[in-house]
């Protein structure tokens, strides 16, 4: 079949249309933004991405959705293939616009702007959250006074970030001078590593020293890196002494947190800590609703509920298939329906519920790395393919916690002497390769969803 490109963009456009109001938009950005769709070849579809990372990122999170959404704009089964681009995009920005844009980014204030959505008033509190909402609500009511530092833990897509940028907009709502600096750990440790390398990092210290509200979230992204929280640990301190709010969240309690400095663990627990569970059925219930209301769709109740029964994983799921639900009936023009649920959802759940294991690990890193399964498993040694295969095994032990032994036999027959050998050098590498271990981390973040 030969389509011409106008057809082609502007298939893909659609697919972006519907696929942007479901992701984060840093997500959206990093991963689609120079995305560009090539060729349709009989039922494949091709896009190009820039990097590797983007490619592993996409056919982790993202394939499955798109998919769908292709087959249902085309009409039959598309399977979507994405290559790496080899030559630069040529709608490149002229090099003096680009020059500019590097100057702002260096003026710009510290942390990330808050998200308008995330506030109290479109948070659905439940038994699952109540308790995070209220402390969250009372710390933002007196700032430095009751709960110093707030510690919110709990895993992906349950409103940690939303909960906390709402503290920020509480804040700033009653007092619009508040400084406040609303970062993620990964930003905090970019920006000291970029102070370091232009020699201003008294600047870096000055800028977060002198917050009146400091709002972290995802802690745990400090784990291994000594001199990131040598250098959190003396802000935190600083802020502390002056009464400053802080407010952390994190994956885990403070407690799990590994490779963190004794000294941050003990002054996280000093505060107040609070859990975001997942969302009962009663939850999942109202909050549907309440999308339905902002997005002013028509829909039953029932058919609320049966959504809501069958995405049980976490909020932004349950808003994702929601969002698609919603694409789908307005671009066939009928309402939600059972029928539609079963048809949209139904390969989602399928994919959601099947259990992250050996097999599936081993194809996810094959994948990414461009080798196949049985490379992994044979007893190659060139790096192109022993590095996955370390990956692999890396990834395997940390992340379903098999006996060494164990893993040994599913890489065929290694023995465990081996195994542990592959895990200390990836664990060696990541603690010299800040790229790497940010690679293996989303490969984490990823596989525990
Ligand atoms: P986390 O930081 O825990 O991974 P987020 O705060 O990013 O999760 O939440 C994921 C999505 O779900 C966001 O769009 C957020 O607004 C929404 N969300 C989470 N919890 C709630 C809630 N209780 N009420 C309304 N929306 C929520
Ligand atoms: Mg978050």
């Amino acid at each position: 079949m030969k389509i011409e490109d106008k057809e082609i963009l502007s298939v893909w456009k659609k697919v972006l249309n519907i696929i942007k109001p479901q992701l984060p938009e840093a997500t959206y950005e990093m991963c689609f933004a120079s995305c560009e769709p090539t060729k349709i070849d009989g039922n494949q579809f091709f896009i190009e991405v820039s990097n590797m990372f983007v490619k592993g990122m996409i056919i982790d999170k993202h394939k499955i959705l798109i998919e769908g959404i292709l087959s249902g704009l085309m009409g039959f089964a598309v399977s979507l293939d994405i290559t790496i681009r080899t030559t630069p995009i040529l709608t490149r920005k002229p090099e003096n616009e680009k020059k500019q844009k590097k100057k702002s980014i260096n003026k710009k204030p510290a942390g990330i702007p808050l998200n308008p959505k995330y506030t109290f008033d479109s948070f659905v509190s439940g038994k699952s959250n109540e308790f995070a909402y209220a402390v969250s609500n009372a710390a933002s009511e007196s700032p430095g006074k009751l709960y110093n530092p707030l510690f919110i833990y709990g895993g992906v897509g349950l409103g940690k970030t939303h909960l906390l940028q709402a503290i920020g907009h509480h804040i700033l709502e009653r007092k619009p001078k508040t400084s406040l600096i609303y970062v993620s750990a990964e930003e905090f440790m970019n920006d000291l590593i970029s102070s370091i390398k232009n020699k201003n990092t008294p600047e870096f210290r000055k800028k977060y020293r002198k917050a009146d509200l400091l709002l972290m979230d995802d802690v745990q992204l400090l784990a291994g890196r000594i001199q990131t929280q040598e250098e959190f640990f003396h802000t935190f301190n600083e802020l502390f002494q002056r009464n400053k709010q802080i407010v952390l969240t994190s994956d885990r309690p403070p407690k799990r947190l590994a490779q963190m400095e004794d000294r941050l663990v003990n002054r996280f627990e000093h505060g107040l800590i609070a859990d975001v569970q997942p969302p009962d059925l009663e939850l999942r219930i109202a909050i549907l609703k309440k999308e339905a209301e902002d997005k002013e769709v028509e829909v039953t109740e029932e058919i609320l509920a049966y959504v809501a029964e069958r995405v049980e994983s976490n909020i932004r799921e349950l808003q994702g298939a929601f969002t698609r639900l919603v694409a789908y009936s307005s671009i066939e023009k009928s309402f939600i329906t059972r029928e539609l649920v079963d048809r949209i959802l139904g390969d989602l759940i399928k994919f959601k519920k099947q259990k992250i294991n050996v097999e599936y690990i081993k194809n996810l890193v094959a994948d990414y790395y461009e080798v196949t399964v049985a490379d992994l498993i044979s007893k190659k040694r060139s790096n192109k393919i022993t590095h996955p295969r370390q990956v692999a095994i890396y990834l395997i032990r940390t992340i379903l916690d098999l006996p060494l032994q164990l893993i040994g036999e599913k890489f065929g027959g290694r023995d465990h002497t081996t195994i542990m050998h592959s895990i200390s050098k990836i664990e060696d590498m990541m603690n010299r390769n800040l790229e790497f271990k940010n690679e293996i981390e989303i490969f984490e973040k990823n596989l525990s969803i």
